[in-house]
């Protein structure tokens, strides 16, 4: 509601607009006489420069500046060269103040902070990655002074507690920016208030009838709730007070953003969130006694009341990234109710309250090796990475800001929401199914990473896929969402499908050389015979190899049907392993690694390798000559001239493909993962078992587990991978058994 200009008393406003300033002037605290001159000069350039300028409400516009230093001097505990930049933060920006006047006036350190303040746009852009980009611009600015952002904060503290006189459009796209970027920086800088405050002003524009709602059911329910509390905390207080401790009790309510996440998140009414507040005991003791006093609190709290040995949480021994310090446990109240129970010292209070900047009070001397000083030199050192991209500071600024779930980012910078523990493998199925089914490894942050990669909060995720992949049985193991379990699962049963009409195919073939009708009674008496469920799988072990068909001929074929009389025959020893001989008794070559008895030769047209199901073929020449069952002329050969065929079989009958490990190193180029697994699955007969890459300074490693017969075709391959553009050296790390 503006006034005409005219009607305004020129006088009383400058009487009020003093009266704002003594009010925050009394909330500068530490301050000495020149920072007074300082503080008072910066308010006077500001009320000269704005004196044109009126906010959306018709109030002046010097009113913003005061009331954005009172919040970095009250609610954030700044000191007096913040209280000046917060009094200035504007006028470079909108009036005609130059970086350079400042820099005169108030010299260089006030000067480069102005100087971060304006370079941050009011309101961002549309478009996602823009926004991050400006965003990381304004965190780019903490290597410069950390103030910049605790001002900024304060400033859109402000704007969200005055956004009421804002055009409705301007109000929505201001609250869900403060939702998105601001709050969460502010839970990163530790200022939980500022962050609580902001989400809850936010979430009044974004969800006003959810919003409207929980606060008048906290209304309703305070009576309840307030005698409860006394109820609750009269024991504690009794028995603390005996032990002479100094402290206060306070119940602390949930904000109405939390209550609503919380409500969302555990899909309950406002009735069952059980957490509706916490009690926090803050007690008044020396740095050195504050872990022993906390834990002793702990105890007399836990005489009370039954704590709930998983919700301890422990911060003083290990405090939270953001600096909070606090001892948290959950105790069960007289009436059935969860309790939370929050033990802190004064000091640990005031940095959860106000952030680690409040505690060690941003000197203007350098201080000396605090942690407030290397939590900073992280941030910093987080922003000089060159390869890191806009949005990987916001998703870094998302962190642990709730417990259960984590906050993925797509490359292009849209978020999901996944459960903790979450792998790259189940937001690959959360983004599509195909996704899912071709994925063979991801980039995390620039950094390429296996399937089984745990995810972090704020991650950066780029799926990449292969369409020769496809879902093993492993990847259940790496997976902890329903969706990508299913999704798998029913990917498999397919996959499994397919392998098993391959089976049926082989199957029919060898009844038909035996004389056996292919028919539902002999084909569940060989189910019976190999003790199988289903068909199914009968069909899917013959397709993998795991049935020995020559056992067909044990069962006896009497007018084309199957019989199970016949005992199961005793599995023959081999003694002489190395000499191929025919074994008499199965008509069958052994093939060995010398050959004494029997000549035989490879077949040009095949080349059977160890592990290939051959046969022996009776030439009038050359002897024997070994052909792959798969061989194009086996057919005709078997058919036409069954007499001459001998089974034959590799020395060892239970020869199988086994496991060797292979370890590609190289430079790191695009690409270079796509073409080495189109190796794998372009090589006949390789089953690939795993395979994981990662980068370290541009050197690329590729760790596989490959299914191979010998020696000659793991060469083969990795030959092949010796050939790949950027690949320098190739290693086998040694086979393992299947
Ligand atoms: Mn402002």
């Amino acid at each position: 509601m503006s006034k005409a200009l005219s009607d305004i008393d020129i006088e009383k406003e400058r009487k009020e607009i003093l009266n704002a300033f003594r009010g925050l002037m009394r909330t500068v605290k530490d301050r000495n006489k020149e920072d007074t001159r300082t503080i008072r000069r910066a308010f006077d350039v500001a009320v000269e420069a704005h004196k044109e300028m009126r906010r959306k409400s018709g109030e002046p516009y010097i009113y913003h500046p005061i009331a954005v230093a009172r919040i970095c001097a009250e609610e954030m505990s700044l000191g007096p060269t913040a209280i000046v930049c917060a009094l200035l933060h504007d006028t470079v920006e909108d009036t005609h103040i130059t970086l350079e006047d400042v820099e005169e006036l108030f010299g260089p350190k006030v000067r480069l902070i102005i100087d971060g303040l304006t370079k941050i746009p009011e309101v961002f852009d549309e478009n996602a990655s823009v926004q991050a980009e400006n965003f990381r611009k304004m965190v780019l600015t903490i290597s410069d002074d950390i103030r910049v952002v605790i001002i900024k904060l304060a400033d859109r503290l402000h704007n969200m507690r005055t956004l009421q006189s804002m055009r409705p459009d301007k109000q929505m796209k201001i609250a869900s920016e403060t939702k998105f970027l601001y709050a969460p920086l502010a839970h990163r800088l530790g200022l939980n208030s500022v962050k609580s405050e902001l989400e809850d002003l936010a979430m009044r524009y974004t969800d006003p009838s959810v919003y409207a709602e929980i606060q008048n059911k906290l209304k309703s329910t305070k009576d309840v709730r307030n005698r409860f509390i006394r109820k609750f905390v009269a024991p504690i207080k009794e028995a603390l007070t005996y032990e002479g401790y100094i402290f206060t009790v306070k119940a602390r309510t949930k904000s109405i953003s939390s209550i609503w996440r919380k409500m969302q998140t555990k899909e309950v009414p406002f009735e069952e969130v059980y957490d509706l507040f916490a009690i926090r005991i803050i007690v008044d003791t020396p740095t050195e006694l504050e872990k022993p006093d906390c834990w002793r609190i702990y105890s007399i709290v836990t005489d009370f009341y039954q704590p709930s040995p998983d919700r301890l949480r422990d911060w003083i021994s290990t405090p939270r990234a953001n600096g909070y310090e606090s001892l948290h446990t959950t105790v069960m109240s007289p009436s059935g109710k969860w309790i939370e129970v929050q033990i802190r010292s004064e000091r640990m209070d005031e940095i959860a309250e106000k952030g680690l900047a409040a505690h060690y009070r941003y000197k203007e001397s350098k201080t000396s090796e605090t942690k407030f000083d290397r939590w900073i030199s992280e941030i910093r050192e987080l922003m000089a990475s060159p390869d890191a991209n806009a949005m990987d500071f916001i998703e870094e600024f998302k962190l642990n800001l709730f417990n259960d779930e984590i906050y993925i980012f797509t490359p292009k910078g849209e978020l999901r929401v996944l459960p903790i523990d979450s792998t790259i493998l189940d937001f690959a199925y959360d983004i599509h199914t195909a996704v899912g089914d071709k994925c063979i490894g991801a980039k995390v942050n620039n950094r390429l990473v296996p399937l089984s990669y745990q995810l972090q909060s704020g991650d950066q995720v780029e799926i990449i896929t292969s369409t020769k992949q496809k879902p093993n049985e492993e990847w259940l193991r790496y997976v902890v969402t329903a969706r990508a379990r299913q999704k798998i699962k029913s990917s498999l049963n397919e996959v499994r499908k397919a392998i098993a009409m391959d089976g049926r195919e082989i199957l029919e073939r060898k009844f038909k050389q035996h004389n056996i009708q292919f028919d539902s009674a002999n084909i569940s008496l060989l189910e019976k015979y190999y003790k199988l469920p289903t068909a199914t799988e009968l069909y899917f072990r013959i397709a993998k190899g795991k049935i020995d068909l020559k056992k067909l001929r044990e069962l006896e074929n009497k007018n084309g049907f199957l019989q199970l009389e016949k005992p199961k025959p005793v599995p023959r020893k081999i003694k002489k392993e190395n000499i191929s001989r025919v074994d008499n008794k199965n008509d069958t070559i052994i093939i060995g690694e010398d050959f004494k008895d029997i000549q035989y030769k490879m077949s040009q047209c095949c080349n059977p390798i160890p592990g290939d199901k051959i046969f022996g073929f009776v030439t009038i020449s050359e002897g024997i000559k070994i052909h792959r069952n798969s061989c194009p002329n086996a057919e005709h050969l078997m058919s036409k001239m069954a007499y001459r065929c001998i089974k034959a079989r590799w020395k060892g009958a239970d020869l199988k493909e086994s496991m060797a490990a292979i370890t590609v190193t190289g430079i790191d180029r695009v690409g270079i993962v796509n073409r080495i697994t189109e190796i794998i699955s372009n090589q006949h007969n390789v089953d690939m078992r795993s395979i994981s890459f990662e980068t370290n300074d541009g050197i690329f490693e590729g760790n596989m587990k490959v299914m191979v017969y010998d020696t000659e075709h793991l060469n083969n391959l990795m030959q092949k991978f010796e050939q790949v553009d950027g690949v320098q050296r190739v290693v086998r790390k040694g086979a393992e058994a299947d």
